[in-house]
């Protein structure tokens, strides 16, 4: 985990972003990782509406308040929508491409810059973290330095909504038992790369917690941990709070 910024050279999502907002579609943005098979991401889901988003996602929205903060917030889905019920909205994200598209698609306050940047200063009231938000620890060793920072960032009586999803159906027999090797590495620690047309982005690391987990890192950070929802295949909404 870095303060870094993504070069726009070498930033495939990004990338990809901009040609769909550019040209209505995009190539296949290819997602590989040495522990699945390679995936894609449909690029038209990152510039989904509020109609299209998942139930959690519409959830988290419902709760927002006050002045919000849009951590990774890549085409700016969810910011774009807070912004048109008249909220006040600032989306962050590390690509350049990114933050480029947001600002053409309206987004007013749109600033490129990494979370863990101490540029970033300021208070809101909700710091919102979705698509897996708890990913951007990149390991489980790094999830209390990603509360604490976001810790900083809240405003008294504040709320971070994240969401992720508990792993463990990758290890579940059809007997219902599991084959978590108790050694290895916790099981929701992911590692990605994404590529798009001849960009091969840069192996990155990405953590999916379970819920327990996360309450329980949260309280070691003192913060108080609410699963406010969970999803149809082991996902879930979060509310952290002081
Ligand atoms: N929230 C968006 C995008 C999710 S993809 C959506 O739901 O559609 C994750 C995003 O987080 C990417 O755009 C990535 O560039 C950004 N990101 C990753 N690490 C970050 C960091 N440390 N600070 C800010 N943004 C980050």
């Amino acid at each position: 985990m870095t303060n870094a910024i993504l070069s726009p050279n070498n930033d495939p999502m990004g990338t990809a972003i901009r040609d769909y907002h550019q040209q209505g579609k995009a190539a296949r943005l290819r997602v590989l990782s040495s522990m699945f098979e390679e995936d894609e991401m449909p690029v038209a889901h990152l510039f989904r509406t509020l109609d299209k988003m998942p139930p959690l996602e519409q959830r988290a929205l419902g709760m927002a308040q006050g002045r919000v903060l849009d951590v990774g917030a890549g085409a700016g889905c969810h910011a774009l929508a807070l912004q048109e019920q008249g909220m006040e909205v600032k989306a962050i994200d590390i690509s350049p491409l990114s933050c480029e598209v947001m600002k053409k698609r309206g987004i007013k306050d749109v600033e490129c810059v990494n979370l863990f940047d101490q540029q970033l200063q300021g208070k809101y009231d909700t710091l919102l973290l979705l698509m897996n938000g708890t990913g951007i620890a990149g390991k489980l060793s790094g999830l209390p330095k990603l509360l604490n920072r976001l810790k900083e960032l809240l405003e008294e009586g504040g709320q971070i909504l994240i969401d992720s999803s508990d792993l463990k159906y990758i290890y579940e027999n059809e007997d219902g038992s599991m084959d978590i090797d108790l050694n290895a590495p916790y099981y929701g620690e992911v590692d990605y790369q994404i590529v798009y047309k001849n960009i091969k982005g840069e192996p990155f690391d990405w953590l999916y917690t379970d819920p327990m987990l996360l309450a329980s890192v949260g309280k070691q950070c003192g913060l108080k941990c609410q699963i406010i929802e969970q999803g149809e295949h082991y996902d879930y909404l979060a509310k952290l709070t002081l």
